[in-house]
């Protein structure tokens, strides 16, 4: 599944060259999660002005209205001139003036939505609920520990629901919990300050870590289904389950947490 990371790779390898492109057409191939919103034809004439992310949304601004992209658990984008006829799982194509974006999912669980702006009902139910930035200014420790004071929930539970913070998946968690000493069953509420301070910071690094080396690794998540992903190649705890840990060589464990798997060591996360 894309995370964040991955989300905002993609972003940066397309953004500069569609900025200023004029849409020539669109092509819808089969139904995605959720409706179009609005026609195709629309579409054409349109200038696209920029390309940002919210938490896992690509939102692409055109002269009128915003589109907005959701890669799903298996979606990919590319961008290019000249791009070889649709197959079977590319379900959406935007014509422009400098190259053609297209997403191709096999499991359609991905989504383009038209919407007249981020006013736009359809928009706010979207985007409303989402957390902070974690690679922006405004994810501020203070703000991330007023946040967390408020939740009664296991902390792995609270980084996945992305109210607090968006873009720690699920192996994400994983790592930072880990890095920053809490176990993954500590109550938010119940974390101090100080480690509250760790854990933010662990999360800047980690996914700043990922973005940056994700330029190169694109290929792996694109076609990667469920978790694998490339951050699995150094995990500290992720998917390590009985084997010694890094940093102490205490055997890893494992528990489900909310359906999801979570890893972590006993003898470096305190409760
Ligand atoms: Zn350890």
């Amino acid at each position: 599944m894309p995370e964040l990371p991955e989300v905002e790779v993609t972003r940066l390898s397309f953004a500069n060259r569609i900025a200023g492109a004029q849409v020539l057409g669109a092509r819808l191939g089969k139904p995605l999660r959720w409706p179009l919103g609005g026609e195709l034809e629309t579409l054409r004439g349109r200038t696209v002005l920029g390309v940002r992310r919210r938490g896992k949304y690509l939102l692409i601004d055109l002269d009128q209205g915003l589109m907005m992209l959701h890669l799903g658990m298996s979606g990919s984008l590319s961008f290019s001139l000249q791009p070889p006829e649709a197959g079977k799982h590319d379900h959406f194509d935007l014509h422009t003036t400098q190259g053609v974006l297209r997403l191709n999912d096999p499991r359609r669980f991905g989504a383009v939505v038209m919407v007249s702006g981020e006013q736009d009902p359809v928009a706010v139910k979207l985007l409303g609920k989402l957390g902070m930035e974690p690679l922006t200014t405004g994810f501020d420790p203070a703000l991330f520990y007023e946040g967390l004071h408020r939740r009664q929930a296991p902390i792995k539970q609270v980084l996945l629901a992305g109210d607090v913070v968006v873009g720690v998946g699920n192996i994400y968690a994983s790592e930072v919990l880990f890095l920053s000493g809490i176990r993954p069953t500590a109550r938010a509420a119940k974390l101090s300050r100080p480690r509250v301070r760790k854990l933010h910071q662990a999360i800047c690094d980690v996914l700043a870590r990922a973005v940056q080396r994700g330029g190169s690794t694109l290929q792996n998540f694109s076609n990667a289904d469920g978790e694998a992903g490339h951050f699995q190649l150094d995990a500290m705890v992720y998917a390590r389950e009985g084997l010694p840990c890094k940093a102490c060589a205490t055997p890893i464990r494992a528990l489900r947490q909310g359906q999801r798997s979570t890893f972590f060591c006993a003898q470096c996360q305190k409760p």
